[in-house]
């Protein structure tokens, strides 16, 4: 807490988000790659009560800096329910980001994505870069994006909410209302998909994913298939494929080998020594 001030501002960090136990595996995860790949930039994690205090240790161990915040639930059931994903209410507690102003310059990653190669130029773009989204390039995919903490911003983002809406129930829908611009002003906060190459995308595009695929800097598993969702053997250490998801197989078994280097060991360690204790 005494961080909070000291006089000196830390430059920049990552930020994620998890509301409980499972996204957070893809927190830890994602935390490893970002280290894995040597970035220079801090880790910044928002959590929310649902996340167990054991899993609140792993996360204080893996992350420079852990905030506590509140469920902004958007109470948006009927649009909600277009998406068929209820539970994206929860992703309005996204904005909380935009408090962290113990920084200069942020770059949001949801939990479910994974950085395969150094990505600090980032940090080089300013508020709001983001790359398009595969459903509707028009929009930005939030799943990434650059920006500015700041304790106006984050209030003119709830108010513009609470009049507004979104017309997704998401944070997207959002984002996308209040950043309106962002698809005609300026081209440089237009980052490349590799930046957030989203996995259902190149389901419909293999041709580019077999040109482009080894450009990939991050990758952004959308949709309710997440990599600790899939069926994984411990004999083997190879993660089961499905039909739908031979073409992320390589991506899915590097997140999995992520796992078991870096996560599996210590959350295995932790669960012993609260037995113990
Ligand atoms: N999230 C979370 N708990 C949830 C749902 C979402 O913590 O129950 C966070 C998490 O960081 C996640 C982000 O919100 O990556 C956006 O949700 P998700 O990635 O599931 O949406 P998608 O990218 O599939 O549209
Ligand atoms: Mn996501």
């Amino acid at each position: 807490m005494s961080r909070t001030w000291s006089s000196k501002k830390e430059a920049s960090a990552w930020v994620t988000l998890t509301t409980n136990d499972s996204y957070a595996l893809g927190a830890l995860v994602l935390a490893a790659s970002l280290k894995r790949v040597g970035t220079k930039h801090e880790l910044a994690i928002l959590v929310t009560p649902g996340v167990s205090q054991a899993m609140k240790a792993q996360l204080r161990a893996a992350f420079n800096h852990v905030e506590e915040v509140d469920v902004l639930d958007s109470k948006d059931v009927a649009n909600l329910k277009l998406l068929t994903r209820p539970e994206l209410g929860i992703t309005f507690t996204k904005l909380h980001c935009w408090r962290l102003v113990q920084y200069e310059k942020c770059v949001f990653l949801d939990a479910d994505t994974l950085v395969l190669q150094n990505c600090d130029e980032l940090f080089e773009k300013e508020e709001f870069s983001a790359a398009p989204d595969a459903g509707w390039p028009d929009c930005f995919n939030s799943g990434v994006f650059v920006y500015k903490p700041s304790a106006d911003t984050f209030s003119a983002l709830i108010d513009f909410a609470l009049i507004h809406g979104s017309f997704d129930g998401g944070d997207q829908g959002l984002l996308n209302l209040y950043f309106k611009d962002w698809a005609t002003k300026d081209i440089s906060k237009h980052l490349s998909f590799v930046y957030n190459m989203c996995s259902t995308a190149t389901y419909s595009y293999l041709p580019a994913l077999k040109q482009y695929g080894q450009n990939i800097k991050i990758i952004h598993f959308i949709g309710t298939s997440k990599p600790w969702l899939h069926q994984f053997n411990a004999e083997t250490q190879l993660v089961s494929i499905s039909e739908t998801t031979t073409h992320l197989a390589p991506f899915l078994q590097t997140w999995w080998d992520l796992f078991c280097t870096h996560v599996h060991p210590v959350l295995s360690s932790e669960m012993t020594s609260i037995r113990l204790s």
